[in-house]
């Protein structure tokens, strides 16, 4: 019997009266628009009714729209808010950034000290919502990104540099610039503010994954835009004895060998084999794509043990990118025993609607690549054996049904699974109203409402409704609301 059934049964039989369950956390991802558009009290009043919602993650920091901001130009409005899109020209047009006051004495390491978005003034998200959450007994999480656009100032000396040489857009996460002004700001956000955890998330991979399209990127990556190859990565790969002339030589026939496969044109012994021969002439491939891996997970590392040493109540945790329902390399890579060790809570994405049409974009994507000889039904096929999916429908129907809420389930159940032993918890993203095409699946209250019984049926500590509220409609939120209620949480 392990602890979760025998807390359950002994719960079950009152048999230990102080063995009270923690309460679910029900948490919802809101950015600082919405409360400025809609009035704190207002806001806060109405996901309580809707889903008794118990923790916010406010976005604090980010230069990406899917986490803040007003709905996504080209999607309906929702039935609360400012009744407009924030599209340049209208009022308070999304730039991004921070949402928060930031304090000079956090950056002094690093050249990035100039990222306060503009949009909404002076405003401060955290001053606003901490005071009006506690009175509630809301707990308040930070919650940002690795979302960066290129005219922040000075944040060129914090890029990843590409395979052609040129700077991304991505900022590198060995780079003590960026390194730096992430520890600075967890720093930031627990000695300026009584926040009770901080969540932050990076959407990406290193650069064998990336070259290969594996993920849901609707456009290739060209070949020269691989990342990152820049001095503080080179320096860190020869520590590991990885061959860095080889490494480059290697990305540049692997760069040569998408070319031509994106463009049909077949080796003599087909995509598969070709891309094998590859790996085992240049396995700084592999390397180089661990060397990625490894140093976000330096950077968690990093964050959690610089939140712990200022306040170690601060919760921490990670979002974890919806790539990993896709892409086995990918999932590889999320090894949540070894994530468990400086994770408190994870929040993994789940979000079933916009599934399908995610997942038939990863498929034509690798389609077009490694298994540019097997027909794309098959490879799904292939993809739900191995990333071990059951009751999902074909390659034609997904993008217009979604994701069962059984594919929630699954993949609770597998994460619960891979976290046995540990303490942390998992809170699986459930998708409310994330943009997809206008003919694909759209949310209804009832997905949203078998989403979050399948999360809890699986094993989670929790629910994060996703992305932001500014999306959300308000009878899709009483969807999880009900699921709450059914299942006797609220
Ligand atoms: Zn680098």
């Amino acid at each position: 019997m392990n602890r979760r059934h025998f807390l359950q049964s002994a719960a079950a039989g009152a048999l230990v009266a102080s063995a009270a369950p923690t309460p679910k956390m029900i948490g919802l991802q809101v950015g600082a628009v919405s409360f400025l558009d809609e009035g704190v009290d207002k806001a806060l009043d109405e996901i309580q009714q809707d889903a008794s919602v118990n923790t916010l993650f406010v976005a604090t920091f980010t230069y990406g729209r899917g986490i803040a901001g007003r709905q996504s130009p080209g999607q309906p409005l929702p039935d609360h808010g400012k009744q407009e899109y924030d599209t340049p020209g209208n009022a308070n047009a999304f730039h991004g950034g921070s949402y928060v006051r930031t304090h000079p004495q956090f950056y002094k390491d690093t050249v990035i000290q100039d990222f306060r978005a503009p949009e909404l003034g002076e405003y401060d998200v955290l001053e606003a919502v901490i005071p009006a959450a506690r009175k509630r007994g809301m707990k308040t999480i930070c919650w940002f990104e690795d979302v960066w656009r290129r005219d922040v100032p000075n944040v060129a000396q914090a890029q990843e540099k590409q395979l052609d040489g040129q700077n991304s857009t991505n900022l590198c996460f060995n780079n003590p610039n960026y390194r730096n002004w992430l520890l600075g700001t967890v720093e930031d956000y627990c000695r300026s503010h009584e926040i009770d955890g901080i969540m932050w998330g990076s959407e990406r991979q290193g650069a064998f994954a990336q070259s290969l399209g594996a993920a849901h990127e609707s456009t290739p990556r060209s070949p020269g835009t691989l990342g990152c190859f820049c001095q503080h990565c080179e320096r860190k790969a020869k520590e590991r004895s990885i061959d860095v002339a080889r490494a480059r030589a290697g990305f540049k026939a692997l760069g040569e060998f998408t070319t031509a496969a994106r463009a049909r044109k077949r080796p003599v012994d087909g995509y598969y084999v070709t891309l094998w021969r590859l790996m085992l002439r240049y396995p700084e491939l592999l390397a180089w794509e661990m060397l990625w891996t490894d140093s976000l997970r330096e950077t968690y590392a990093a964050m959690y043990s610089k939140v712990k040493s200022v306040k170690p109540s601060v919760g921490v945790g990670w979002h974890i990118w919806h790539n990993n329902s896709f892409s086995p390399i990918y999932r590889a890579e999320q090894d949540l025993s070894e994530l468990s060790k400086y994770s408190d809570f994870l929040k993994m994405v789940m979000y079933h609607n916009c599934g399908g049409e995610r997942l038939a974009t990863y498929i034509r994507s690798v389609g077009g690549t490694m298994y540019g000889d097997v027909p794309q039904q098959e490879l799904l096929d292939f993809h739900y054996r191995v990333m071990d999916y059951k009751q999902e429908k074909p390659l034609a129907e997904i993008p217009k049904s979604g994701l069962s809420a059984n594919y929630v389930y699954e993949e609770t159940r597998r994460a619960r699974e891979a976290l046995t032993g540990a303490t942390t918890q998992l809170w699986p993203g459930i998708d409310i109203d994330i943009p997809t095409a206008q003919t694909n699946a759209r949310c209804t209250p009832g997905g949203t409402k078998d989403a979050v019984l399948a999360a809890f049926r699986g094993g989670a500590d929790g629910v994060l409704l996703s992305r932001k509220y500014s999306e959300m409609s308000l009878a899709n939120l009483r969807g999880a609301g009900a699921a709450l209620k059914e299942l006797g949480l609220v």
